[in-house]
């Protein structure tokens, strides 16, 4: 299918674009003729999405990625990282895509306080750190509309064995994402959560295949999903066709957990 180009001259920052999910929504977003911040806390693996960017959309010269380190769980890092696009850009991100996650599992009854700390720090604390930041320059900057794409997990909804940090960082992430989205609408910013159910990425390749296995078999579409499926969601939700849409969740589950 043809790029319908709907984010030409749009700026977008993508968090955790070093890998999975978030590389294949700096990917798409490219595609799409946007101009692409790829901010990992890995600066090889930033650089590494940078160079399959695409370029060249809505004429030569519309489109500069760059990729940018940044810790989102540390609050300097994140200043840094806005810093860094402004001198760039001279111009705040109107799109920002917060993917960067982590997991660290482990039964409740065994879980250590910095397994649980370190997973909220990096998931729910990055989170609202990377949007209040963006917010904040859009608003100083007087920009007519944002879009903001948290990402959370089906499991921040339904829990997951052996995840109690995990599935409670991620059910942080929806709430913080209704709030904002009620807060910032008068200013033209909206945002909204997508909800992964289990995609291909480093991050499940940790899962063993048993486990797998048995998930895959719960999934009514009878297979894991691709980054490109869930990215394919985030440039809608970035893009002018969801206007209307703030405060919104959208399951990308192959129907895993309906209802
Ligand atoms: P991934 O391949 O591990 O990608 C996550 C990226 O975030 C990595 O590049 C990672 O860098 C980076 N990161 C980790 N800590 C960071 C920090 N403090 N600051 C900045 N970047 C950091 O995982 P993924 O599966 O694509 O996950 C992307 C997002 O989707 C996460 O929020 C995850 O929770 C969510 N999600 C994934 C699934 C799934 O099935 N894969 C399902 C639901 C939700 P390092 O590799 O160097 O640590």
């Amino acid at each position: 299918m043809a790029a319908p180009y709907r984010l030409i001259s749009r700026l977008a920052l993508v968090t955790g674009g070093g890998s999975g999910i978030g590389r294949a929504v700096c990917q798409r977003l490219a595609i799409e003729g946007a101009s692409v911040v790829v901010a990992d806390v890995s600066e090889e693996s930033a650089n590494e999405t940078l160079r399959s960017l695409a370029t060249g959309a809505g004429g030569a010269g519309g489109q500069r990625h760059v990729a940018l380190r940044v810790d989102v769980s540390l609050k300097e890092s994140v200043e840094g990282l806005v810093t860094g696009i402004q001198c760039e850009y001279f111009r705040p991100p109107c799109v920002c895509v917060s993917a960067a996650g982590i997991t660290a599992d482990d039964f409740l009854l065994r879980m250590e306080e910095r397994h649980f700390d370190r997973v909220t720090q990096v998931n729910l604390k990055g989170t609202f750190l990377v949007i209040q930041a963006i917010s904040r320059s859009l608003v100083a900057s007087g920009a007519p509309k944002g879009s903001i794409i948290t990402v959370g997990s089906i499991v921040g909804k339904v829990g997951n064995v052996g995840q109690g940090n995990y599935t409670a960082s991620k059910a942080g992430v929806e709430g913080l994402t209704r709030t904002t989205a009620k807060e910032l609408s008068k200013f033209g910013i909206r945002c909204n959560c997508v909800l992964p159910g289990f995609i291909s990425t480093p991050m499940t390749d940790k899962v063993p295949h048993k486990v797998i296995d048995k998930i895959t078999s719960m999934v009514p579409q009878g297979r894991m999903g691709e980054p490109a499926e869930v990215a394919d969601v985030c440039a809608f939700l970035a893009s002018d066709d969801s206007r209307y849409i703030t405060g919104a969740s959208i399951e990308v589950t192959g129907g895993l957990f309906i209802g």
